[in-house]
């Protein structure tokens, strides 16, 4: 099969390190055109658009990688499932579940392919995690994300504003990776945020969480005003006794203390592949859980307001 001609769309830092890389080293995709409001540099060979309507009229792209913050990315989204495109989708895929329900039902309608993607959802981790969870159970568990949004994203604005979920920008990662590893759904009991002056989104956030089975001893702790080294992980205390530990966002995990998994980061290139997979198979993936959570949060959260 001839490649997948890709047209990606927001040439920000997420294009720029991961997208761009994964898909010139990818043989079932090229990178063919970007669409972008600024002048980003382009690399050989792959056209240049203001918008992305000029850019799927060109002829040159059988699908996009939207890689704008996610307040516009339905509009994105429908106009190019309309066009004939496929369509895969950085998270969070949208601002609500309801857009991305709406976008996998006009994938549906159009036959095309609509990926959300989540791209911890790819972390070596993962996989093993879930085996390992599935065979020996959960009483427990906890999340720590934190680090410091001013080291990562000096500057940016739009994660404080409406829909742009500040904290959850990170913490929906690790709500990812629970959803890709947990045996049993999980719900959000309670949420206190800490929010900044002029923010409408949190800077931090902590969740308690629970299963159908487990009432209590389940959280989480987004933090993005830590200035120490940079911590992503989730432990789980086992049925038996036993202690799962995931480090790292993924790329580690040990179980009683012992290595299970050390790998470097291959998460885009694993999120691509499954791109190819959905593409060739005529299907769509639309995951909404992590975002669902995420906006079960915001419905529950008790909210303190911190000087800036
Ligand atoms: P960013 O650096 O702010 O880049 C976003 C780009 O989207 C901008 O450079 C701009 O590109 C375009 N854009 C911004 N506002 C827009 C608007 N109102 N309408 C149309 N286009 C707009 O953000 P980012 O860090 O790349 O994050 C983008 C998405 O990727 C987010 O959802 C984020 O959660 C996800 N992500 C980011 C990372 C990361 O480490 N940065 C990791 C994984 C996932 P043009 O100037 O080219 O139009």
């Amino acid at each position: 099969m001839s490649p997948i001609r890709v047209g990606l769309v927001g040439i920000g830092e997420i294009a720029r390190v991961q997208h761009i890389p994964t898909l010139a080293a990818d043989g079932d995709f090229r990178l063919t055109a970007m669409a972008s409001r600024s002048k980003p540099a382009v690399p050989d060979g792959v056209a240049l658009f203001a918008t992305q309507g000029e850019m799927i009229a060109s002829g040159l792209v059988d699908a996009v990688a939207i890689c704008t913050p996610p307040q516009v990315r339905y509009g994105f989204a429908r106009d190019a499932l309309l066009a004939g495109m496929h369509v895969l989708m950085e998270k969070p895929p949208a601002q609500t579940v309801a857009e991305v329900d709406d976008l996998a039902r006009l994938a549906g309608t159009v036959g095309r392919t609509l990926f959300a993607t989540w791209h911890s959802m790819h972390s070596a981790a993962v996989v093993p995690a879930r085996r390992i969870l599935a065979e020996r159970g959960a009483v427990a568990m906890r999340i720590l994300w934190r680090e410091d949004v001013h080291k990562f994203h000096p500057g940016v604005d739009w994660f404080w504003q409406p829909g742009g979920m500040g904290v959850f920008d990170p913490g929906v990662n690790a709500l990812s990776i629970v959803v890709g590893c947990l045996p049993e759904p999980i719900f959000v009991r309670e949420a206190r945020f800490r929010v900044m002056p002029g923010a409408h989104t949190p800077i931090t956030a902590a969740l308690e969480l629970a299963t159908p089975t487990h009432g209590s001893g389940y959280s989480a702790l987004f933090d993005w005003d830590h200035k120490g080294e940079e911590t992503w992980s989730i432990d789980w205390t086992l049925s038996d006794g036993g202690l799962l530990s995931l480090g790292g966002g993924g790329r580690s995990l040990a179980l009683d203390g012992r290595t299970v998994v050390d790998a470097p980061d291959r998460e885009y290139p694993g999120l691509y592949r499954r791109f190819a997979e959905l593409v060739r198979d005529g299907a769509s993936d639309a995951e909404t859980r992590p975002l669902q959570l995420a906006a079960d949060a915001f419905s529950l959260a008790r909210i303190e307001r911190v000087p800036g």
